[in-house]
């Protein structure tokens, strides 16, 4: 029996998350055929009654595969247009039978959870239109359900650049600009910094600044000029030659604190 699933991570746009199929061993009819399998995934369908919705990418990710193309029921292409994200930490999400023509990214392209990636179709080997999502761990299929809920969240589900902050209990956005920008009134930055992100639950991980550019390493210092007193030089006579004038020398001696007597064969600094 079909379900909803409460999701603080939604999959699906709208946010309300029908469970037509749940994930693990499974009986169902298949055209007039009954058939058992180990599910891999979650059967999804949207909450209201046209049972369509956009389909958005679950946490931020890079697409490692996409297929579009597939028409309709296809025992040839059993997972329809589809695509998958690559979370790092050996995480990784898989939306099927995706509608042809709707997905919105490409293999390599970077995406952020809640981006629009494609819409529910009834693609691939299907009784009916449908969003088969898996979580997989070390390419292990996990039971998305908990995934989905919050329960469990991806080993590596923190954003990897930026500036990051925890939800305690009792946050707001609000609050948690207060805190972080000093103003309560600036919390539509952090939202930009988190798309697809609305509800705040104490454990997540948002993020609040801006990876800090890496500052160009200094310039190593120049290597100090140097001259080497000849046989009558005096500090007028050496400035006379390096500095253009001899009534510059009081700079020579600056760069030479403590010098004062020069010998022949001394090196001072000199720039
Ligand atoms: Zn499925």
């Amino acid at each position: 029996m079909a379900y909803l699933l409460k999701a603080r991570t939604p999959v699906l746009k709208k946010g309300g998350h029908r469970v037509t199929s749940d994930f693990g061993p499974r009986t169902f009819v298949m055209q007039g055929k009954t058939v058992s399998d180990n599910h891999l995934g979650i059967d999804l369908t949207g909450a209201d009654t046209s049972r369509i919705d956009d389909v958005i990418a679950f946490a931020d990710g890079v697409v490692t595969a996409v297929r579009d193309g597939v028409s309709g029921y296809s025992r040839v292409n059993p997972a329809g247009n589809y695509l998958y994200i690559d979370h790092g930490n050996d995480c990784q999400t898989r939306y099927l039978h995706l509608e042809k023509g709707s997905i919105k990214v490409k293999k390599g392209q970077t995406v952020r959870a809640g981006d629009t990636v494609g819409r529910i179709g009834a693609t691939g080997y299907v009784t009916g239109a449908h969003l088969h999502f898996e979580v997989r761990i070390g390419g292990t299929a996990q039971d998305p359900a908990p995934y989905l809920s919050g329960e469990k969240t991806l080993p590596d589900a923190k954003p990897t650049s930026g500036e990051t902050y925890t939800v305690k209990k009792g946050d707001s956005w609000w609050k948690i600009s207060a805190e972080v920008l000093g103003k309560g009134s600036r919390y539509k930055e952090l939202q930009a910094l988190n798309p697809g992100k609305t509800s705040l639950y104490p454990g997540d991980v948002i993020i609040v600044g801006k990876e800090e550019p890496e500052k160009p390493p200094k310039p190593a210092p120049a290597p100090a000029k140097t001259y080497t007193v000849q046989k009558g030089d005096s500090w007028w006579a050496i400035s006379k030659k390096i500095l253009g004038k001899g009534s510059r020398y009081m700079e020579l001696k600056a760069l030479n604190p403590g010098k004062e007597a020069l010998y022949p064969g001394d090196v001072i600094v000199v720039g």
